[in-house]
Order: C-alpha cells, then sequence, then structure tokens
C-alpha cells in the first residue's frame, strides 16, 4: 500500500486531472465540440460514440474524459484511489448533486455509523436514515475482455451529469463509478485487439493475463486482498464508504441469454441476512422490468450465478449486509459484432426466469452498452424512489448481526498465539480488519472452552455488523448435497465450494461457544510479527522451516553464497533435538540475521551438529525456470505472484525457450503451473491465434524437458500439470481419480476443461482435504504430519515401483475438510504429493495446488521446498563455459 493516496486527500483529484491535462493531445480538444450545458459529450473527447464498432477508447482515453467531465460538471468528482500493478491511476469517480458533493465529509460519517450502528440510539438513527443519501457502487470490468461496462461507464457519467430527471434523482443518490476495476486489463486488451482488428484474428482474446497477475480470478481476490487493485477498492468499500448497494458489471458467453439479472441461483450462503437476499432480488427484478419495458429481449434470472460463493467483487458486499448485484451480459467479440446462426444459439424456454427469448441476430458492443445503461439507471431511479428503505435496510441489518454475535453459534474464533505460524496468523487478522472486520488482541491469558490461551492471541468476536465476512471465512463449509435430478450428480456450485481461511493459511482457529466474559480484549488496527533473531554462536544456522518467512531468509542467505542442506533425519545440535527437514545453513549468517529481524522469524547458530554430510545440499541460488503457456494461465500468474512475495528468484520461459532445448545448461528446476495434459503439449490450435502463440510445448519441447531430467533437472508439475508429466516425460506413477468437471466456471474466462483421460472421477469441485505427510522427506520440510491441501480440479495419484510417496490421503476416512466431496473411497490411502525419479532427474508431481490463489499460506513451503530438493537432488552433469558462480 505504499505510496497510495487516500480517497479523503483532497489534493488527488487536483494532481490527477493536472497529468492528464498535459497529456491531452491537441487532436482531442480540436475534435470537442462542446454539448449540452457545456458538458462535453463521450464522443467530443474520445473522437467515436461510446460503443462503436471496432472502437475501445484506451485508459488514457477513459481518464481523459473523467477529468473534463468533473472540470465541466458540478456533479462530477474524479479521485485516484492510488497507482495500479503497472503504474495507471486508479479512478473513483463519485457523482451527485452538488449539495452531497459539498457536505460529502458528513455523508461519510453518516455511512460509518450506519455500518457500526452499536453506538447509534433510536433518535439518531432515524434521523440518519432521514438525511443519507443512497449510495450506490458501480463497478466496471474487472474482467477486461469483458469490455463494454468500461466504455458504458463515460456515457452513464455524462447522462447522470447531464440529464434532469436523472440529476433531480441524485439528491437522494450517491454513485460511486468505478471506470475499471482492473484499469490495465483495459490497455492490455484495448492494445491487442487493436493490434489484430481487421485481420483474420480480429475479435480473439488475447494470449496472455488480462490482469498482469491473476487474469480472471483478479474477482476471487475480495477476502484475501491479494493484489493491489482489491486492496484500494476494498478501503473504499469497507472503510470509507460503506454503500447499500455494489453492483459489479459483467459479461458472459457470447451464444446463451442475453442478460443475467437477480434473482441469483441457489444454493444460499447461511451467513447472508435473508433481508440484503430479498433486497438482491428487488434490484435484478427492477432492472429486468426496466430491460423489457425498453423492449430489450433474453433476459434471464437464476441462471448458474450462485449466492454461495466467497470472494467476489459482489459477494463480499454480501457479508458486509450490502445488497450485492451482479449483471452477466452475452459478449461479442471485443468490438467486433457477433453474428451468428439462430443454431447456435442456445437459449431457455420462455418461462417466469426467461419471458422474452431473444431473437438470434448480430450482437454488437453497442447493444451491451444499451443493456448496461438501461439496467445501470434503473438501480439510480429504485435507490431514489427507495432511498430511506435502503438506508435502513443497511442499518437493520447490520444490528442484527451484532445481535447474532451475541447468541453465539459460536461467540467468537480464537487464533491461539502458541501455535501455527506467527506471520500467517497476523496475514490472516490484517485481511480481516482490512475488510472491516473488528479484531482483538488478548492482552493477557485467558481461559475459554476449557483451553487457556496466551497473551497475544488473537480474538475475533461474532458481535459485530460484519460478522458474516468474518464467520464465513473463519468456519468450515458444509456445500448442500443437491442433485440436478435424482441420482444425479451435485448441483455444481459457480465457483468453489470451500475456502476456510485458517485451513488454507495453516492458522489454527477455535470457534469458541461461550461468551468470553473474563477476556481482557483490546481492539487493534493491524497485528505485527514481533521481531526475531539468531540467537546461539557458530557458523551453521537452523531454520525449522515452519514459518514462511523463514523461506525468504533462506534464499537471501544462499544468495550471499549460503550452502543449505535439508536434513534428511532427526538430529542433535547443541543439546536440542532438531526434526528431520530443518534447513541446516552454513553461511550467510548476516542475511540470515537481517532477515530474521525485518521478517519476524528465528532461528539458533550451533557449531556443530551429528548430521552427516551428504543429504541433499543447495550451493548458490537454485536457477529456476517458470513456464508461461500462450493459454492465459491463471495459475501461472498465481505462481509467479507467490514466488516474487517469498523473494524466490525465477525466469520466466516460453514454448520457444523450451522447445529450444540445451535447459540443463541454463536450469536446476522446471515448474509447470497447472494447466491440461492438451493445454500445455498441444496449446492453441493452429488458425485459432498468430502462429507464434500455437501448438504448445509440442514433441520438441517435450523432447526438451526429457532431455532435461536425463540430465538431471526437476521438473515440479503442479495440479493438473501432473497428468502432462506421467502421460509425456515418463514420471512413474499413475492417475487413479481426477475431479469431475463443474464448478470454477467464471464467466468469459472460466477455468480449462479438463481433459478426458478415461479414469475415475469424484466430484469435489474447490474443497480442502486432509492429507498425510511423510515428513522425513525433503520436500516436506517444516510440515506438520497432516497438513490441509486445497482441491481444484484435483489428481490423485498412485506411485510407480520407484517413486516415493510424500504425502498421501488417510486410508481409513473421509479426507474432507471444507466444501465438498462425493467419491471418497476414490481418494482414500491416495497419493497427494509423489517423488518420481526419471533418468537422473526427478519430477516432483503435486495433484493439488499448493500456491491456490495465493491463498494457501499453510502448504506454500511445500512449492518453495521442492525447489530446493529439485536443485540439490542431482548434480548438474558438466556446465558450459559460461555457467556462472551460483552453479554447483
Ligand atoms: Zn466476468
Amino acid at each position: 500500500m505504499t505510496g497510495v493516496r487516500g480517497i479523503s486527500s483532497p489534493e488527488s483529484s487536483v494532481v490527477f486531472s493536472r497529468q492528464l491535462a498535459v497529456a491531452l493531445t491537441a487532436a482531442f480538444f480540436a475534435a470537442a465540440p462542446l454539448r449540452a450545458q457545456g458538458i462535453p459529450a463521450p464522443e467530443s473527447v474520445l473522437g467515436f460514440h461510446v460503443g462503436q464498432d471496432s472502437m475501445i477508447a484506451s485508459w488514457r482515453q477513459i481518464g481523459d474524459y473523467f477529468t473534463r467531465l468533473a472540470q465541466a460538471s458540478p456533479r462530477v468528482r474524479v479521485d485516484t484511489l492510488g497507482p495500479t500493478t503497472q503504474g495507471r491511476p486508479f479512478l473513483l469517480v463519485t457523482i451527485t448533486d452538488p449539495a452531497n458533493l459539498a457536505r460529502r465529509a458528513a455523508i461519510l460519517a453518516g455511512q460509518h455509523q450506519l455500518a457500526d450502528p452499536r453506538t447509534l440510539g433510536p433518535a439518531d438513527e432515524a434521523a440518519l436514515v432521514a438525511r443519507q443519501p443512497a449510495v450506490i457502487l458501480i463497478d466496471c470490468s474487472i474482467h477486461s475482455t469483458e469490455i463494454a461496462a468500461s466504455q458504458m461507464s463515460m456515457e452513464l457519467a455524462w447522462r447522470l451529469a447531464t440529464d434532469s430527471a436523472l440529476g433531480a434523482a441524485l439528491r437522494d443518490v450517491v454513485v460511486l463509478l468505478v471506470p475499471s476495476a482492473n484499469p490495465d486489463g483495459v490497455d492490455i486488451v484495448g492494445d491487442w485487439y487493436r493490434t489484430q482488428r481487421g485481420t483474420a484474428y480480429d475479435g480473439t482474446p488475447p494470449p496472455w493475463l488480462y490482469h498482469p497477475y491473476v487474469g480472471h480470478d483478479n474477482n476471487r481476490d475480495w477476502f484475501m486482498l491479494t493484489q493491489v487493485e482489491t486492496r484500494l477498492l476494498t478501503r473504499a468499500l469497507y472503510r470509507e464508504w460503506f454503500p447499500e448497494v455494489v453492483y459489479d458489471i459483467h459479461q458472459m458467453g457470447s451464444a446463451g441469454t442475453r442478460m443475467f439479472v437477480p434473482p441469483f441461483a441457489d444454493p444460499v450462503n447461511p451467513n447472508l441476512d435473508p433481508a440484503i437476499i430479498a433486497g438482491m432480488n428487488l434490484v435484478g427484478v427492477t432492472m429486468a422490468s426496466a430491460l423489457l419495458d425498453a423492449g430489450k429481449t433474453g433476459v434471464a434470472h437464476q441462471e448458474r450465478f450462485d449466492l454461495w460463493w466467497h470472494g467476489g467483487a459482489r459477494s463480499v458486499p454480501t457479508r458486509h449486509n450490502m445488497v450485492g448485484i451482479l449483471t452477466e451480459a452475452a459478449s461479442a467479440r471485443l468490438a467486433s459484432p457477433f453474428c451468428p446462426s439462430a443454431a447456435a444459439i442456445r437459449q431457455p424456454a420462455r418461462g417466469v426466469n426467461y419471458p422474452a427469448p431473444w431473437t438470434p441476430g448480430c450482437w454488437r458492443l453497442r447493444d451491451i452498452v444499451d443493456y448496461e445503461l438501461i439496467a445501470a439507471e434503473a438501480l439510480v431511479r429504485l435507490a431514489r424512489d427507495q432511498r430511506g428503505a435502503f438506508v435502513q435496510r443497511f442499518v437493520a441489518a447490520n444490528r442484527r448481526a451484532v445481535e447474532a454475535g451475541r447468541h453465539g453459534d459460536p461467540y467468537a474464533f480464537v487464533l491461539p498465539a502458541d501455535s501455527g505460524d506467527a506471520g500467517a496468523r497476523a496475514h490472516l487478522a490484517n485481511l480481516l480488519i482490512a475488510a472491516g472486520v473488528e479484531v482483538h488482541r488478548a492482552a493477557s491469558a485467558f481461559t475459554a472452552n476449557g483451553r487457556r490461551y496466551p497473551a497475544g492471541s488473537i480474538v475475533v468476536r461474532m458481535d459485530q455488523p460484519f460478522r458474516a465476512h468474518a464467520k464465513d471465512l473463519l468456519e468450515r463449509q458444509d456445500y448442500p448435497d443437491r442433485r440436478l435430478y435424482p441420482g444425479g450428480p451435485i448441483v455444481p456450485p459457480y465457483d468453489v465450494t470451500g475456502w476456510t481461511l485458517p485451513l488454507q493459511m495453516g492458522v489454527p482457529a477455535d470457534r469458541i461457544l461461550q461468551p468470553l466474559d473474563g477476556a481482557d480484549l483490546v481492539r487493534v488496527d493491524t497485528v505485527t510479527t514481533p521481531t526475531g533473531a539468531i540467537t546461539g554462536r557458530g557458523d551453521i544456522v537452523l531454520l525449522d522451516n515452519r514459518a514462511n518467512s523463514m523461506i525468504t531468509g533462506a534464499w537471501r542467505a544462499l544468495a550471499a553464497g549460503a550452502t543449505l542442506q535439508i536434513a534428511p533425519r532427526a538430529f542433535r545440535a547443541d543439546e536440542r533435538d532438531w526434526p528431520a527437514g530443518t534447513l541446516v545453513l552454513g553461511g550467510g549468517r548476516a542475511a540470515l540475521e537481517s532477515a530474521a529481524r525485518d521478517l519476524g522469524f528465528n532461528g539458533s547458530a550451533v557449531r556443530r551438529t551429528d548430521l552427516p554430510a551428504g543429504g541433499p545440499t543447495v550451493r548458490g541460488v537454485p536457477r529456476v525456470a517458470l513456464y508461461r503457456s500462450w493459454n492465459a494461465s491463471m495459475d501461472e500468474g498465481w505462481t509467479r505472484w507467490v514466488l516474487e512475495q517469498l523473494g524466490v528468484p525465477f525466469t520466466t520461459v516460453a514454448d520457444s525457450v523450451l522447445r529450444a532445448g540445451a535447459l540443463r545448461q541454463r536450469f536446476d528446476v522446471v515448474i509447470l503451473p497447472s494447466e491440461s495434459d492438451s493445454a500445455i503439449a498441444t496449446g492453441r490450435r493452429e488458425g485459432t491465434l498468430p502462429a507464434r502463440y500455437t501448438g504448445g510445448l509440442g514433441t520438441a519441447g517435450i523432447a526438451a524437458l526429457r532431455t532435461f531430467l536425463g540430465e538431471g533437472g526437476s521438473i515440479i508439475a503442479l495440479g493438473q500439470a501432473s497428468r502432462f508429466a506421467i502421460a509425456r516425460l515418463g514420471a512413474p506413477a499413475r492417475v487413479s481419480a481426477v475431479a469431475a468437471e463443474g464448478g470454477e466456471g467464471g464467466d468469459l474466462g472460466g477455468a480449462q476443461a479438463g481433459s478426458r483421460e478415461n479414469v475415475s472421477r469424484f466430484s469435489a469441485p474447490g474443497s480442502i482435504f486432509e492429507a498425510t505427510v511423510d515428513q522425513t522427506h525433503p520436500a516436506a520440510s517444516g510440515m506438520a504430519p497432516s497438513a490441509a491441501v486445497y482441491i481444484s480440479a484435483g489428481t490423485m495419484l498412485e506411485a510407480g515401483p520407484t517413486s516415493r510417496v510424500v504425502m498421501s490421503y488417510p486410508a481409513d476416512r473421509s479426507p474432507l475438510l471444507s466444501g465438498f466431496l462425493e467419491g471418497a473411497q476414490l481418494i482414500q490411502g491416495k497419493a497427494a504429493l509423489v517423488d518420481a525419479p526419471v533418468g537422473a532427474g526427478r519430477v516432483l508431481l503435486f495433484g493439488f495446488r499448493p500456491q491456490h490463489r495465493g491463498q494457501t499460506h499453510g502448504t506454500f513451503r511445500l512449492l518453495t521446498n521442492a525447489i530446493l530438493y529439485g536443485a540439490a537432488a542431482a548434480p548438474a552433469p558438466t556446465r558450459g563455459a559460461g555457467s556462472n558462480a551460483t552453479g554447483r
């Protein structure tokens, strides 16, 4: 968050305006006749009409437009919340009556009081409900190929600024407009579109991620807050504005209904307030009514977008008692028309959820803009008509949440100070705080549930307004067993079925079933990790690898010239027992000391140990290649992000690099992110993209990886890539079962389909499983005997005769910890992580994703352990003349 300006900074909009004014080209001014009341229409600044075929405004143009609109209209204010990942300004546009802009500080203060009514008396509440405007936030184009809303935002703002009826409505409504929740992506997609326009590849999506790290998963980040854009908007939502309605505008595939509007689909998450669900239904039906009144067709309710999922831009607000709205318009081909045959369109029959089927024809960017404008304006008018009801509903739901928490089930969650990774515990607490949840620290030890908790334990009380958000993240999910038809498969979730953060992050959290009357609790605004140290004397530093910050410390020591050995068995040093898997570092003491101090971990320095030499040893920083296909793999982006966060350097390699071979001269370890066998092996089909992006690894790339293994290199195959490694690289293991498809659908950019091996299928669409760990294997360094692993398009493995199982699912019980599982018998006793030797090298086969969406802090170290083990496992045959000092 460094360098990010708060939205209340009065300078921010001025600074942004000046930068953009300088950047404006004379051409735009020359083509800029001013219209209605001297307020510029979008076309006068852009030089084309919003939604015009083949035209996508760049982020610079969008910023220019809003700056000029704010200069001309007393209803419009532009703030820059901060820089995006690539440094573009992230914009929040406030549109309301000038009198509301003048009393903005008082409105913000009122929103704070509505969000926490515990100190609000009945008379003050009535006064607030009488005077607060309804606050609605409209969020455009978080998914950048769903480009229409970013363009539509300019026309919506212009209409709000110039239309007299809408202007009158703005006396009772504050519209917070986010022209794009991913500004970088507007240009990533727009630049690609303009390059391909008029070619054979016109309208194709780009072959890389449209968010620099996480692509489509930027809308899976709303509780984990890994990305800067998520954090900026989260602050505006849950620390500043507390809007009563959050409307998130998306697009879906081209061939179905024209626009989904709520009501959402079942199942309903148990933590949602019923009145908020009714509010969502009300808004959706109002939008549909406006669309049908305007003669629009193809409007659908209750499509597959459910009320179970947590983590999206519309689903996190619902756990803050805000009305979370999603619409999904059918897509064109970016800005090019989509003109299908009637037979290509699949839509439901006429019914109560689909009263007006669409007559197939051409579908254009402008059609999407029109639908979205109608829906957004219907929301503004509804908020005007029902201002008091919206405000009252929000404050009443916040009161109900506090009251529910006072009745227990549970009263609180406690994160004990004496168990787990202190850094991960602080991280989890800070995620809750950032999303507006109250967090307390125990000033002294206390007893609850018959257990003694030490001072410093974190307490999350449930008697607070945003209880639903905290509870849903801290408890285990139990996805309802509903069937598509009797005896048939489950009704799949829209996204995932489980997300329990204490499990994913390896942070124990206890449900407290009695009031915490005796505890001395202090509310905290941030949780910090105590300073750490390397204590003792000697040249050998021992780290138990139980804290993720130790990973960063180990890599810094390797960069400073240390040698790292992973203890192959338990041992003694300076009168103390150390477990197998301990990181034994020779040299690099100064680097370790400064890392321990900065990052908050502890290590011990000793003169000697009884550990024999010859265990897996790493000298210098491992040379890691991270494979990036042209499939815009989100898992690649997450892997890159996690490695960067941990301070583990790597080189990104494309198909062409792997096909060129000679990999062993450059790398010790190659990481294959989770993609299907065909996505890696054959990639994009010829003719679907320019030739350099098609064909995948091909036979040359596969042969080069086999040679790399033969020469002692190591490959880490994550998730579905384990199937590729078994099928194509000869890793000695077998796929015994894979997850059935379903869930994690996404809208436009959903997860790729699994490959079609002839294997058994279980159902676990995004669930958390228990796995048993062989702590004596180096790849398990720092892990407890039992671990929680995230299963997403999961793969069950069986080790071959020469392989070794590192992690497996319990043989005697269901492994399910959170979410849903059908087919436990296909999983019990199966392997989760296999060390599979090939030639002089090896493949580490992960049947799960240890870095899933940047959430699984509890298993990040399995990835970095695999890198260390892979780099140490076999010596390089010969090094070329140019080999560098980090080699072995
Ligand atoms: Zn979307």
